[in-house]
């Protein structure tokens, strides 16, 4: 058996085995089956060994472990709630922005987040990738727009390809003149480190385009020994990396998690990117925050931390109108005659700043 096959093998899927963990209470057992015949479960052997089973409020098992609040949907919540359906001209593809597209290879991940805005698209009981001819209808599509400057890999996890498949697309993408960057978002350094290996590293480099990486990591926790070596591995292969966090209640919705996510981001040398609001997927109330609530994190965390360990605070618009800066706003107008600005400082104390003559 391979390791990655090995890694498949021994990652927990059942609310049985959640419960014979210690994970999930027996009494909860019958309302997690529902959870998980609607919802996929998984939790890799290095996810599971960060959670502290005695912890009833473990920030990693919040991310991972299914909860029967998940069976309470409330309204205003959607199975699509970013819009890639409405933005999808042809299967595998969505084209939100006129420059970049998301390419969606697959539909597995190796963990499956209770709080993923994919979560009705998302596990297994679906195709496992796109078909031969999807993919290439896909890639007619890309070739066929010239203004697309970026392909952004996603899904599902398409670091859950074989690093030969991967190869394969890598090359087929950077053939195409106008596609100058392909980024990857992925949760596999995390979930499953030992399959960023040399061969996948060198699947990831391609001669004609630069290739970035996005790590989806949400709790300093969660950046092990083995996950940093993972992401080292790209980096020193001249592979850059940007970071992806979601704002979760009870998993980082404090300053000093926060600090100490951006800070661990920063040492591994992965600039942090976004910090995205919670979307609106069925089920997941429980695990957002407040609007407020973010932006005071985000004052907070401009306090504490340089610019470097700054992310965008992001809010993806329903329907599928693209991402808002929902960070707080320092700076307005004095109603004074001279109509000076008014700034805040990191302190939150309040400057006068002078209009241009
Ligand atoms: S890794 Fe990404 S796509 Fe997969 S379940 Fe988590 S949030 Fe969803």
């Amino acid at each position: 058996m391979s390791k990655f096959n090995r890694v498949l093998a021994s990652t927990l899927r059942q609310p049985s085995e959640l419960v014979a963990h210690g994970f999930a209470p027996t009494a909860d057992l019958p309302a997690l089956e529902k959870v998980a015949a609607r919802y996929a479960v998984a939790v890799t052997p290095e996810v599971a060994a960060l959670i502290d089973p005695d912890d009833p409020n473990d920030p990693i098992a919040r991310q991972y472990i299914p909860s029967v609040e998940e069976l309470a949907v409330q309204s205003g919540e959607r199975a699509d709630p970013i819009g890639d359906h409405s933005h999808s001209p042809v299967e595998g593809i969505v084209h939100r922005y006129p420059d970049r597209v998301l390419f969606k290879l697959v539909h597995v991940c190796a963990v499956y987040c209770r709080f993923c805005f994919r979560r009705e698209m998302v596990g297994p009981g679906r195709e496992t990738a796109l078909s031969q001819r999807t993919y290439r209808k896909a890639l007619d599509y890309i070739r066929s727009h010239g203004d697309i400057w970026e392909v952004i890999l996603t899904g599902g996890d398409p670091l859950m390809l074989s690093p030969r498949r991967l190869a394969e697309i890598m090359a087929d993408l950077a053939a195409i003149d106008h596609v100058r960057i392909i980024r990857l978002h992925t949760r596999i350094p995390v979930a499953d480190p030992a399959r960023v290996d040399d061969e996948m590293v060198v699947a990831l480099k391609v001669a004609g385009a630069a290739t970035w990486v996005a790590l989806h990591a949400n709790h300093p926790r969660e950046l092990t020994a083995a996950a940093r070596t993972a992401c080292a591995r790209m980096i020193d292969a001249g592979i850059p990396m940007v970071s992806q966090s979601v704002l979760l209640r009870g998993v980082n919705d404090d300053a000093a998690t926060l600090e100490a996510l951006m800070r661990a981001f920063v040492e591994c040398r992965i600039k942090p990117y976004y910090l995205h609001h919670g979307d609106l997927a069925p089920g997941t109330a429980h695990l957002r925050t407040t609007l407020e609530k973010g932006q005071e994190l985000m004052r907070a965390l401009r306090g504490r931390v340089s610019g470097l360990c700054q992310p965008d605070y992001v809010l993806d618009i329903p329907g599928g109108h693209g991402k808002a800066p929902a960070g707080p706003n320092y700076l307005s107008r004095e109603p004074d005659p001279e109509l000076r600005y008014r700034v805040v400082d990191y302190c939150g104390d309040v400057h006068l700043y002078p209009p241009n003559p």
